[in-house]
This record gives C-alpha cells, sequence and structure tokens, in this order.
C-alpha cells in the first residue's frame, strides 16, 4: 500500500519505521527534517504534504497540536492540494475533538474519509509497536485503515464517530496527568518521611497502587530522568484542551485544572521541555523538599 506520513518526530519516526518493516512503500514530509533512519530504510521524502497526498493512498498526520494539522491540511501546500476522491486522511495527532470535527467535514467535502486516530503509550509504546489507538471515523474506512493501525499498536478501538477519538484521548490525558500528580506526592510524602523512595515504588508496585505511571514515571522521578519522553508543553496542551472542552460543557474538573497549574509552574522555570514526570519539580518546591 502507498502511504503518506507528515510529521516525523520522537513518535512519527518509530510509528513510519514499523510501516515500513511492513513492507508499505512510504512517502514522507516534514517542515523541521526527515531523520535519516526512515529514509535510510527506503521511504520517499518528499516536497509538501501536498505531495504525499498525491503519492499516497492513506496519508497519516503526527504533527504536534491542532494549528499544526489545520497547516498540513490546508495550508499552501496542504494535503487538500494533493487529494482526489477515494483517499483517506488519518490524524493520530493529539488535537482538538471540535476542530476535527471541522477537518472532517472539509476533507468529506473533497470525497474522502477522515479518522481521527489519537495514540496513548509513549515514545516506548511507539517504538515497540505496542500503541493504544482511539479512533473516531466511519466503519469502512476504520476496516481499510486498522492493518496499517495494527503495525503501530496493539489496543485498537474504533470509539464512535469523528472527533470521539480526540475525546477519548482527552480523557486519557486527564488520567495521566492526576495520576503522575498522585505518584509525586506520595514519593515525595515517602522520601521527606525518611523512606527510600526507591524502594517504596519496588513495593508498591505489587499492590492496589500499581499503575503504568508509578512503574514509568515512578521510575523517572526516582532517578531523576526528565528528558523527554511526552514533553510538558504537549500535556498543557492537552489539558487545555479539556479545561476548555469542560467550560464549554459548563462541568467542573478540579483536579485537572491543579495538574495544570503544576505544569504550568515548571513550564514557568524553563521546564517546558521536559518529560512530564518532571510535574514532580512543582511539587518538590512547595515542600521544599526534593524525592530524590
Ligand atoms: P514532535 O514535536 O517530536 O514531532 C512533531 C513533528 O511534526 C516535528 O518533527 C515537526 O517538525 C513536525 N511538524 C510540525 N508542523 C508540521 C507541518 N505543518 N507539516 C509537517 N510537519 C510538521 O512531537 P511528538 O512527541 O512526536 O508528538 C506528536 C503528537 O503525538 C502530538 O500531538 C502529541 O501530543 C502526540 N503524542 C505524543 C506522545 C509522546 O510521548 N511524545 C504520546 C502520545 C501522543
Amino acid at each position: 500500500m502507498n502511504v503518506g506520513f507528515i510529521g516525523l518526530g520522537i513518535m512519527g519516526t518509530p510509528m513510519a519505521n514499523h510501516l515500513i518493516d511492513a513492507g508499505h512503500t512510504l512517502f514522507v514530509y516534514d517542515v523541521f527534517k526527515i531523520p535519516a533512519e526512515v529514509t535510510d530504510k527506503g521511504a520517499t521524502a518528499v516536497a509538501s504534504s501536498a505531495e504525499v497526498a498525491k503519492n499516497a493512498d492513506i496519508i497519516i498526520l503526527m504533527v504536534p497540536d491542532t494549528p499544526h494539522v489545520d497547516e498540513a491540511l490546508f495550508g499552501k501546500g496542504g494535503v487538500a492540494e494533493g487529494l482526489t476522491a477515494g483517499k483517506i486522511v488519518v490524524d493520530m495527532s493529539s488535537i482538538s475533538p471540535v476542530e476535527t470535527k471541522k477537518f472532517a467535514e472539509k476533507i468529506n467535502a473533497l470525497g474522502c474519509d477522515y479518522l481521527d486516530a489519537p495514540v496513548s503509550g509513549g515514545d516506548v509504546g511507539a517504538k515497540a509497536a505496542s500503541l493504544t489507538i482511539m479512533v473516531g471515523g466511519p466503519d469502512a474506512a476504520f476496516e481499510k485503515v486498522k492493518p496499517l493501525f495494527e503495525k503501530m499498536g496493539k489496543n485498537i478501538t474504533l470509539v464512535g464517530g469523528n472527533g470521539d477519538g480526540q475525546t477519548t484521548k482527552v480523557a486519557n490525558q486527564i488520567i495521566v496527568a492526576l495520576t503522575i500528580e498522585a505518584v509525586s506526592e506520595a514519593l515525595l510524602f515517602a522520601s521527606k518521611a525518611g523512606a527510600d523512595p526507591a524502594k517504596v515504588r519496588q513495593a508498591l508496585m505489587g499492590g492496589f497502587a500499581n499503575s503504568r505511571i508509578l512503574e514509568v514515571h515512578g521510575e523517572r522521578i526516582v532517578t531523576r530522568n526528565f528528558g523527554p519522553g511526552f514533553r510538558i508543553e504537549l500535556h498543557q496542551k492537552d489539558l487545555n484542551l479539556a479545561l476548555s472542552s469542560a467550560r464549554a460543557l459548563q462541568i467542573a474538573l478540579p483536579n485537572t485544572a491543579t495538574a495544570q497549574e503544576l505544569f504550568n509552574a515548571v513550564a514557568a522555570r524553563g521546564g517546558g521541555k521536559l518529560d512530564h514526570s518532571a510535574m514532580v519539580q512543582a511539587l518538590e518546591l512547595l515542600a521544599n523538599h526534593d524525592v530524590a
């Protein structure tokens, strides 16, 4: 299958590599640069997103935020300029559910299908091809793209219509942020009380408090490994989506708001590009004590 891939960053690069390994012909584009590992494997680098769309039947996007998807789809030299009827656009970035519905309508008007298919599992999941993929869009398009999803992820669910994939991802990001906060508070408490936080984490991993966050982010906190991973600035973007949607829905998300303020505090001190486990640094400042 001819597949297009736009956005070869932390996530896009390993995801594209899995598709090449599975025998697909890839056409790739990034506004910044295409990593050599992708072209060395045989992907063709082209000059614009429109060129990607001309060459591919299924066009995947993996860019940072809503404005980047807008630009890649409908900007000058964007996907829309290269589309012909019958192609499928698959946005795997994490962006606004509301804007996603508008993007889907504009792509549908060109005779093409649209799937929103954001992922969870981080760079670790992208490299291991074990991503969770949450999809919104029509059944038939989902079935056509599923073999590609299966090369990049394991837990693949068609949640509903366009926008529902992105809504699911926002829900995911609420849980992840609040769990990082909980793990941070617990390890900070344990450390200040005089226990070895690494041993506390190990002990808790056997019980009810265990989670992937305790395992992965807990280890990052204990070993002070705050290189990304998933950058705080991207998680701020996701919680902004959660909080603005909550305002529109007229519901309160009090702990999501607190988690966002903690990310804001770390970012204000220059930590926006750190891994989101660095949220602990804001709590450490409040406690005047470091976990390790
Ligand atoms: P990244 O910044 O590493 O990569 C994004 C790439 O998109 C960059 O190479 C950038 O140059 C490119 N890009 C930006 N605008 C473009 C445009 N208009 N046309 C073409 N290319 C463009 O980001 P990432 O960490 O790979 O994240 C990508 C998406 O995946 C984000 O929406 C993020 O929230 C989501 N996500 C990331 C993780 C993670 O752990 N990093 C996990 C789950 C989901």
